[in-house]
């Protein structure tokens, strides 16, 4: 691209100097000081018409090499990671990088991917069996700890109050920090045991209050879960991670969500790429000149809820961060929407009867 315009550039600029010839005179171009300047000005403009084209192409396939977020196309266009409030006077980067189903032996080299990309918010869990990975690769990038945001979650094995606190000072050991940021629990599990959640959740409360944890919060609690912890408890969470996409956008559930004072964290955001060949999205994103995958992430940006899309390829987790240069209209927005199929849409089990527990 840079050397085609380039050469576009070499060929014309002599036509425009033939042409101002016939007003030498007036431009000066045939005195001394007029060739010196020409000389002079030449190479630096081809220079530049070098590196402008290849900087805007890079940006265009949303490239972000060696993790430093670009500088802005314009003034206008913030290319860093929005950060939103969270109810308890923190704060959390709405985008990250999610590490499920990441086998245990590849999640150190992807998550310092994901690091040296500029992502600085890494979900993880207990279940993944990943935690170990996820913290070696904290350790080997040398990121300041007050730069990272670190998510795990409670297994499904571990709801009994007694077991919350010591499964998390078993996660901070297999990560390698005394604290995380956020500490959710994974699943309600309504009809397992005596299905009571409340219990799980005052002692989720009890380890942020003994510094475990910053935040905690909870993930796939339904309208009727979130009422009844903060009817009972009086403690609204910090987020509710729950499954949205394009088709299964799960909006009573962010709704009930925001109601409560949360934010929404929406996983498989790109439904594991089940929605990456839907002609809709397929339309817009070569309308805006972005992958679908893009696309996407941005739609549910502009939603307003925070997402971890997960990859292994270095060049997906690259893309999959370049989200802040461009926006879709509130048309395309609708028309994203709109591909919401409700709960047929689910990739995951439903909350009311997710009941899998782990030995
Ligand atoms: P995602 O929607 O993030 O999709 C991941 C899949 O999409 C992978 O197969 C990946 O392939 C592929 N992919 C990623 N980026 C691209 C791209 N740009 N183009 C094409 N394909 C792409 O699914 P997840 O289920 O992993 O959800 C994200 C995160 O949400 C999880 O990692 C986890 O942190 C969280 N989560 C939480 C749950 C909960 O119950 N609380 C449940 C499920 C997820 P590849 O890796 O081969 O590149």
């Amino acid at each position: 691209m840079g050397i085609v315009a380039a050469g576009l550039f070499v060929a014309v600029f002599p036509g425009n100097i033939a042409q101002l010839t016939e007003h030498r005179d007036a431009f000066g171009l045939d005195t001394d000081r007029g060739r010196v300047i020409r000389l002079f000005f030449q190479p630096v403009l081809i220079a530049w018409a070098l590196w402008a084209t290849d900087a805007v192409g890079a940006r265009r396939a949303g490239a972000c090499p060696g993790g430093i977020v670009p500088p802005p196309l314009d003034a206008d266009v913030d290319m860093t990671v929005p950060t939103l409030a969270l109810n308890d006077a923190t704060t959390i980067p709405q985008l990250g990088f999610g590490v499920f189903q990441i086998p245990p032996e590849s999640t150190k080299e992807a998550v310092l991917t994901a690091l040296r990309a500029g992502y600085r918010h890494i979900d993880t869990a207990q279940m993944y069996g990943n935690e170990q990975g996820v913290g070696e690769a904290i350790a080997e990038s040398g990121i300041p700890r007050e730069e990272l945001f670190v998510t795990t979650k409670l297994n499904n094995n571990n709801h009994d109050p007694a077991d919350v606190k010591r499964s998390l000072r078993e996660s901070l050991d297999r990560l390698g920090l005394d604290r995380v940021d956020l500490f959710l629990i994974h699943w309600p599990l309504p009809t397992v045991g005596d299905g009571d959640f409340v219990a799980t959740w005052r002692a989720m409360v009890e380890a942020r209050e003994e510094g475990l944890t910053t935040s905690v919060g909870v993930s796939n609690f339904q309208p009727d879960h979130l009422d009844r912890i903060v009817a009972e408890t009086g403690e609204v969470p910090a987020v509710n991670q729950i499954e949205v996409h394009p088709y299964f956008t799960n909006d009573a559930a962010r709704e009930a969500t925001r109601r409560h004072g949360a934010q929404v964290e929406a996983w498989s955001p790109i439904a594991q790429g089940a929605v990456l060949d839907d002609p809709v999205l397929v339309g817009i994103a070569g309308d805006v000149e972005r992958t679908v995958a893009q696309v996407v992430l941005r739609w549910h940006i502009q939603r307003g809820d925070i997402v971890f899309p997960k990859s292994v390829t270095p060049a997906r987790i690259e893309a999959n961060f370049a989200l802040f240069d461009f926006a879709l209209s509130e048309d395309q927005m609708a028309a994203i929407n709109a591909l919401d199929t409700g709960d047929e849409g689910r990739r995951g089990p439903h909350p009311d009867v997710m009941d899998i527990v782990p030995d």
